[in-house]
């Protein structure tokens, strides 16, 4: 079976690596983990090493979207005594990330309309991309003028606005996916309507404001998850 890496993106929980090494099952490090598809386009979770490991013919020179830029993850420690190979699971995080990431075009389409746009935010999937993404799923590719194109609509609709800057929306993504994350949490109900709330602005505004993001974080910080000790979030 062929494997290809399709992106490197944010994971609810820390599901276990496709990828036995050598029949030994672990899982992928907490919040974030390669994507891999198959042949038949299914998708499967790997943690960095064994993506790599199973993908480097097929993804040889390819840069894959990293949609996990707007968050900064602090590193998991290693577990004391880990690799014992007793009981559980260990730890993927032998591998170091992929650097070949993000052609520009083509990650700043699929965040709008794959990631985005179906979280809801208001005006991600726009009328003016909607040509050049149906480009790329066809060919899998962008011509020369689709690129230069896709790179003046980010700059000059962040003049105006900012708001639909790479860097922005990369922290939309994160930040959006972190309250859907957080919810599924056991929280307090005030802590619920806060976060309800926020998630409904940032999908209109693109933005949180500076008190937001500091309720935000106090939020996470309450939170026994380990997904919420990974993360630091800057402001807007
Ligand atoms: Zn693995």
């Amino acid at each position: 079976m062929l494997y290809f890496i399709d992106r490197i993106d944010f994971v609810g929980d820390a599901p276990e690596c496709h990828f036995q090494d050598k029949g030994v099952r672990h899982s992928v490090r907490k919040g974030i983990a390669h994507i891999v598809r198959d042949e038949n386009g299914q998708e499967f979770v790997a943690g960095p090493s064994c993506a790599r490991r199973h993908t480097k013919d097929t993804n040889w020179g390819e840069r894959v979207p990293d949609f996990t830029k707007g968050a900064l993850m602090v590193p998991v420690e290693a577990h004391p005594g880990g690799g014992g190979g007793a009981a559980g699971p260990r730890a993927d995080d032998d591998g170091e990330p992929l650097e070949n990431v993000d052609d520009f075009a083509v990650a700043y389409l699929r965040l709008r309309f794959e990631k985005l746009a179906k979280m809801g935010f208001v005006g991600a999937a726009h009328a003016k991309l909607e040509p050049r993404y149906q480009e790329w799923l066809q060919h899998k590719t962008l011509s020369e003028s689709a690129r230069t194109h896709i790179k003046n609509i980010e700059k000059m609709e962040g003049q105006q606005y900012d708001t639909f800057r790479m860097a922005r929306l990369q922290k939309c993504y994160a930040v959006a996916f972190l309250i859907q994350a957080a919810l599924k949490n056991p929280i307090k109900d005030y802590d619920r309507k806060y976060l309800d709330s926020y998630n409904t602005w940032i999908k209109k505004n693109y933005m949180l404001t500076v008190p937001q993001m500091d309720t935000l974080r106090k939020i996470f910080a309450n939170l026994k998850d380990p997904l919420f000790s990974r993360v630091q979030l800057t402001n807007f």
